[in-house]
């Protein structure tokens, strides 16, 4: 090689370094930043129940995961030491309804506030725990019933995907995946929809498979 051609080489090479950090820096950061913002919201509503909230507890605990719990106070009679469990074993308790009738709790604010209150007070006679999230039995917006929650304190939690145990009728656990996956792709961050009153067994079933997706795709787990 000519001796003139050593400061073209060496600028070339020290170029094309520069170049290939900056590239790496380039797909480092918003690699980095994108995991730091997939989050995911599991929320279990419509229980306690014994055995399905039990499945759902210990399945939980193995993955080392905190979700959040909207009771229905009527349903807690019975099975205090699972609404205990869920408590002890840190995940959230929200309150969703005592009664979960659509005729009685939407009949007017009040009556909803004070379903709310009887809900909260369940809660907390059998936990301690005071709830501070709420969800609406059947989702929606009522602007006046969220006006009274609101000054209780509560924070009012929708949720953006579904695992489709409500929606679609004697769904299992394959079609609770895939509806999960299909609902949830696009958001974030994710606040996932499930149930774990009696009749959803499949939920349960399905849960290990949701969680390995989530978990596959770089989600961090979260309770409100
Ligand atoms: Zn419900």
């Amino acid at each position: 090689m000519q001796k003139r051609f050593i400061p073209a080489l060496v600028l070339f090479v020290t170029l094309l370094l520069l170049l290939a950090g900056l590239g790496a820096k380039m797909t480092a950061v918003p690699a980095l930043s994108f995991a730091c913002e997939k989050e995911i919201f599991l929320t279990f509503d419509d229980g306690p129940s014994t055995s399905v909230t039990e499945e759902i507890l210990d399945i939980l605990k193995e993955e080392n995961i905190k979700a959040t719990f909207f009771i229905v106070g009527d349903r807690v009679k019975g099975r205090e030491k699972t609404l205990r469990r869920i408590a002890e074993e840190g995940h959230t308790l929200g309150v969703h309804s005592q009664t979960h009738l659509y005729s009685e709790i939407y009949s007017s604010a009040q009556s909803l506030a004070k379903d709310a209150d009887a809900c909260a007070e369940t809660i907390r006679r059998v936990t301690g725990v005071t709830p501070r999230v709420y969800r609406f039995p059947g989702g929606g917006e009522h602007p006046a019933s969220a006006k009274l929650l609101r000054q209780r304190g509560y924070t009012i939690v929708g949720w953006n995907a579904v695992c489709g145990d409500e929606e679609i009728r004697g769904a299992d656990a394959d079609t609770l995946f895939s509806e999960t996956v299909k609902t949830s792709k696009g958001k974030q961050p994710v606040v996932l929809l499930l149930h774990d009153s009696a009749t959803h067994r499949e939920t349960a079933k399905a849960l290990p498979r949701i969680i390995g997706h989530f978990r596959a795709e770089g989600y961090t787990f979260s309770a409100f």
